[in-house]
């Protein structure tokens, strides 16, 4: 290690042990040093620009794709589609990519998709266990609690307990299937039409599903309850 390197190091590690001492000293919140995640792609972005071998135009506008035009309003098309249209849940459930790039949303990625329902003795939640995979093209970027090292492990160990945090109470004889994402293989839910819901057009339905909902955290809550 160059001694440039190393006192960076030191001056970062140093500071961050400042910010959390400061930050236990205090009730209110501070923005610390950025996460080790946040300061390595920092960087690979500066050297790629750098060197010229990526457009910081380019990333801007990859970013503002996933931040305002892809998100879980794309996923709740699908839902509410499926709900209206049993032919086309029957094919979602067969071949969920397929089905979803129906309606325009595709994944530039190329992983696979698998959509799992909900029924009223199954309830599926979803996870990525190592680290935060999702499916980004109907669910756009992931909470950050799905990204959350608790998260990971708790779906899988303690599940009910996870969703009653969520506040979802399960009746003892539904059985809970957790779905542990890859980046090869994503997950949706397809979560339970509420009932009360049998007058409401397509676009209605889909107003009323949640992105977590989609994960499974939570079911859709019916028209007029609070979510
Ligand atoms: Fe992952």
């Amino acid at each position: 290690m160059d001694s440039t390197r190393r006192t960076f190091l030191t001056t970062a590690s140093v500071a961050a042990a400042q910010n959390v001492a400061h930050a236990q000293d205090h009730e209110h919140e501070h923005q610390a040093v950025p996460s080790d995640a946040a300061l390595r792609v920092k960087a690979l972005e500066s050297l790629l620009v750098e060197k010229g071998l990526v457009d910081p135009a380019a990333i801007d506008l990859l970013v503002d794709r996933y931040e305002h035009k892809v998100g879980p309003r794309n996923g709740a098309r699908v839902v509410a589609r499926a709900w209206v249209d049993p032919a086309y849940k029957k094919r979602l459930l067969a071949d969920a990519p397929s089905a979803i790039a129906e309606l325009g949303f595709t994944s530039g990625q190329g992983e696979h998709t698998l959509v799992v329902e909900n029924g009223p003795k199954i309830h599926n939640l979803i996870v990525c266990t190592l680290c935060s995979c999702y499916p980004w093209p109907v669910l756009g970027l992931p909470p950050v609690w799905y990204k959350s090292a608790a998260y990971r492990s708790r779906a899988v160990i303690d599940p009910r307990g996870v969703l009653r945090e969520f506040g979802t109470q399960l009746d003892e004889d539904v059985e809970v299937r957790v779905w542990d994402s890859t980046a090869e293989l994503r997950y949706i839910v397809l979560p339970e039409r509420p009932a009360g819901t049998e007058n409401l057009r397509e676009e209605e339905l889909a107003a009323l599903v949640t992105r977590d909902a989609m994960v499974g955290v939570s079911k859709v809550p019916g028209p007029g309850s609070k979510a």
